[in-house]
């Protein structure tokens, strides 16, 4: 193995591999890093927003992953414990509208893509090793990476090392690049269920009832991949041996009969919890260094965005490598911007949502109906959800605003 590569992508999740893939294919000479020998399900994203399909499209990756067993969603529902199954269903939407020939979200078990996509980037001709622990990053005008593989320490020079190694970052924290954070908001589970075969595999359902916010999003083949939210106070609710039941048993609510199908599925991996919260850097590169995907901050999951992000940020950097000579910190200056401002949009999304589909008791049910019923009449007041499924570019920056928060929320 060459001790030079122009660029060494650190992190073979979605975000570096996809890069490493999609470099590879445009003939940059790259090195993609993964720690792990086996990807696990450590209970992340498994649903691609129509406009992120748009962006694996423009990596050249759609196909890979349709191939992969990538699975479309065509139809939501909303469901409430202040409304019927029957007013819910009847204002089904339908999910092709959001990108040009893209027919919904697509769906795909995460350590699934993840191998698909660090395979692909091998088949494309990128060098990529497994079992290789990055212990030291040099950033800076001759940038290095040290790892450890097979107990052997070796030390790779290149042009540009990508931080592609998710939310706990060493490629950031070497890079003296801060992160921003808010505070958490709620908690927020996942699961897998599989032998779920009577949940209909085109729809996705979100719903709210007692101190419960569920989501389900169907990967086909009986597999749907189950998220919920519950108060801050509840740091215990599924942990333990019972936590895969107790987390399916929460599913069971009456303003959603439909999710029996799912309580009466299998648990088929591990539930996890997560803090719900963002992150950002106000700039996600430095001399030698660039950011993608969670390394560079990320989004509340409640709003399923990690992976859309992730794959524009790659789509983003592949451009900027492949388009030019100049890799230097300026290069990267309108991703940096863009990203902000992306970021910034997003994370007023996920506050919204999180105030409306993740507060429980008898105010916060008053608000959901208030809301349902105002949006119904003023479609500017769900604009927000637009803007999760078209992407935040898609709409007027007045409606990332605290005015716009205020009458969604009617909050004077
Ligand atoms: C509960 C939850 C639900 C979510 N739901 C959704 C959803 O529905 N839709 C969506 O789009 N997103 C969702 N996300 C977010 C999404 O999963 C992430 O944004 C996405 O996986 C980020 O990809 P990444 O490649 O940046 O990072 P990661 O997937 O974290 O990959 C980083 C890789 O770097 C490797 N690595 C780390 N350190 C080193 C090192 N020192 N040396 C070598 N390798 C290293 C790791 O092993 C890993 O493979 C969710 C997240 C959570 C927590």
């Amino acid at each position: 193995m060459s001790d030079y590569h122009d660029v060494v992508i650190v992190g073979g999740g979605i975000g570096g591999s996809a890069l490493a893939a999609s470099l590879a294919a445009a003939g940059v000479d790259v090195l993609l890093l993964e720690q792990t020998e086996v990807y696990q399900d450590r209970v992340r994203g498994e649903w691609i927003a129509p406009w992120g399909v748009t962006e694996v499209r423009r990596m050249g990756l759609l196909d890979v992953l349709r191939d992969a067993g990538g699975h479309y969603v065509t139809r939501h529902v909303t469901y409430d414990e202040t409304r019927t199954p029957e007013e819910a269903e009847a204002r089904t939407l339908p999910l092709g509208m959001f990108a040009p020939e893209v027919p919904g979200p697509l769906t795909l078990g995460n350590p699934h893509h993840c191998r698909t996509l660090f395979d692909e980037a091998a088949r494309r001709g990128a060098t990529t090793l497994r079992g290789a622990m990055v212990t030291a990053v040099t950033p800076g005008a001759t940038p290095a990476v040290t790892f450890l593989h097979n107990d052997i320490e070796k030390t790779v020079r290149c042009r540009l090392i990508v931080g592609a190694d998710g939310r706990t970052s060493q490629v950031r924290e070497a890079s003296g690049i801060h992160l921003n954070q808010d505070k958490p908001h709620h908690w927020f589970a996942g699961m897998l269920v599989d032998k779920a075969p009577d949940w209909p595999d085109d729809l996705q359902a979100i719903g709210t009832e007692d101190d419960f916010n569920f989501l389900a999003f169907p990967q086909g083949d009986g597999k749907v991949r189950l998220y919920g939210g519950y108060p801050l106070e509840q740091n215990r609710r599924f942990s333990g041996p019972e936590g895969p039941r107790k987390f399916l048993d929460a599913f069971r609510v009456s303003c959603s009969p439909i999710n029996e199908t799912l309580v009466a599925g299998e648990p088929a991996g591990p539930v996890l919890s997560f803090f719900n919260n963002d992150t950002w850097t106000d700039q996600p590169f430095a001399e030698g260094v660039v950011l993608i995907g969670d390394a560079a901050g990320w989004n509340d999951p409640i709003v399923g965005l990690g992976q859309s992000i992730t794959y524009r940020d790659a789509r983003t950097v592949r451009d900027v490598l492949v388009g030019g000579t100049d890799w230097s910190p300026a290069a990267f200056a309108d991703y940096g911007a863009e990203r902000t401002e992306r970021m910034r949009r997003l994370r007023f999304c996920a506050s919204l949502t999180s105030t409306i589909d993740a507060e429980f008791g008898p105010q916060a049910q008053a608000r959901r109906r208030r809301h349902f019923e105002r949006s119904s009449e003023d479609p500017t007041l769900g604009m927000h959800g637009f803007a999760v499924m078209a992407g935040p570019e898609t709409l007027p920056p007045e409606i990332f605003t605290p005015e716009h928060r205020a009458r969604v929320l009617e909050d004077h």
